[in-house]
């Protein structure tokens, strides 16, 4: 019985170096080398399965090594009935609370305007704002509430925006769509940390924006297809937005020509909020194994009915 190792291959050692001091009785076999489709029991996988996953008939448990598991969601390729796992990891939380809390802060502080005055040899002071802008969270999941709480510890004023209604301290909490205006309407810059799923996609659109106070900016690291790409830069050519950070898009990579490149208005990053790696969340892999192998539920388990 085994363990399918088709992710990243890059840092793979890591992992499997850990998986192996943990526990010798693993046997670690690595994509497209698996041996007995049969002997099969648990596989780690990215963004999509390299093969169909139903050819393990012994399949007990499947781990992302991605937080995002749309894509696998969506393949015809995925058991219906094994248990799937989502990466949960310190490690990318610190690097999208990074992420975010940099451009923030380089939204509020002007960092655009002052790297064009530099280009021109401009010495413009800028004032500051009279007040710290609020900042809305939409999706205060794991990585959502690293972000709150990492704002919180500068002195924000932060509210976040869920499915399920609950208690977050020092948050203020609004949920489902009812909420959702009003929670636009209080805040000048909204993170977009929401998984993709039916009710997500194209959440970013025209309609949204208008909602937000005018002048807002948005920071968009979910997912590409919650983003209608025209409805922003119509926003951010009215005035509407005035910044817009993206890090996902329709398609990726984003096209020479897309008109995102060259917008004054938008900070293009190429995916790189939180970059899953080989190796991360290793402790979460060992025991997702374990309890896959022992028919418990898996840590950090997807609903497939809510899609994520
Ligand atoms: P979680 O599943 O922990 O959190 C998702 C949050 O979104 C929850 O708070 C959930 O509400 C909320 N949510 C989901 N659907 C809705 C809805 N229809 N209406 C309102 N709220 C909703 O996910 P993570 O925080 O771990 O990750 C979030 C996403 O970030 C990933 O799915 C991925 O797409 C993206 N990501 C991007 C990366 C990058 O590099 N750009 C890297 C890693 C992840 P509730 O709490 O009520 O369930």
């Amino acid at each position: 019985m085994a363990l399918l190792y088709a992710a990243e291959t890059q840092g793979a050692a890591v992992l499997f170096e850990f998986l192996h001091r943990q526990d010798p009785s693993i046997e670690i076999r690595v994509w497209p080398d698996c041996g007995q489709d049969s002997e099969i029991e648990f596989v780690v996988v990215s963004g999509e399965a390299p093969t169909d996953l139903r050819r393990f008939v012994n399949l007990r448990g499947m781990q992302s090594t991605w937080a995002g598991v749309n894509a696998l969601l969506n393949s015809r390729d995925l058991p219906p009935d094994v248990p799937l796992a989502r990466m949960v990891a310190d490690e990318m939380s610190n690097w999208m609370a990074e992420y975010v809390v940099y451009h923030v802060l380089d939204i509020i502080r002007g960092g655009s305007d002052l790297r064009s005055s530099q280009a021109e040899c401009i010495w413009q002071q800028r004032t500051h704002l009279a007040s710290k802008p609020a900042i809305g969270i939409l999706g205060l999941g794991e990585l959502g509430q690293d972000i709150a709480r990492k704002l919180l510890g500068l002195n924000f004023d932060v509210s976040g925006w869920v499915r399920t209604k609950r208690q977050f301290e020092g948050i203020s909490i609004y949920s489902g769509p009812g909420e959702l205006p009003e929670f636009l309407g209080r805040n000048s810059i909204v993170v977009c940390l929401l998984p993709l799923t039916e009710h997500t996609r194209g959440i970013l659109n025209a309609e949204l924006f208008a909602r937000m106070p005018r002048g807002s900016s948005i920071i968009h690291v979910g997912r590409g297809p919650q983003l209608m790409e025209g409805d922003l830069i119509k926003a951010l050519d009215t005035g509407q937005l005035s910044r817009a950070v993206v890090d996902v898009f329709a398609q990726e990579p984003l096209p020479e020509h897309h008109p995102f490149w060259s917008h004054p208005k938008i900070t293009v990053t190429p995916h790189v909020a939180a970059i899953s790696r080989a190796g991360m969340g290793a402790a979460l892999i060992l025991e997702n194994y374990h309890r896959a192998i022992a028919g418990r539920e898996l840590l950090h388990q997807v609903d497939r009915t809510s899609g994520y």
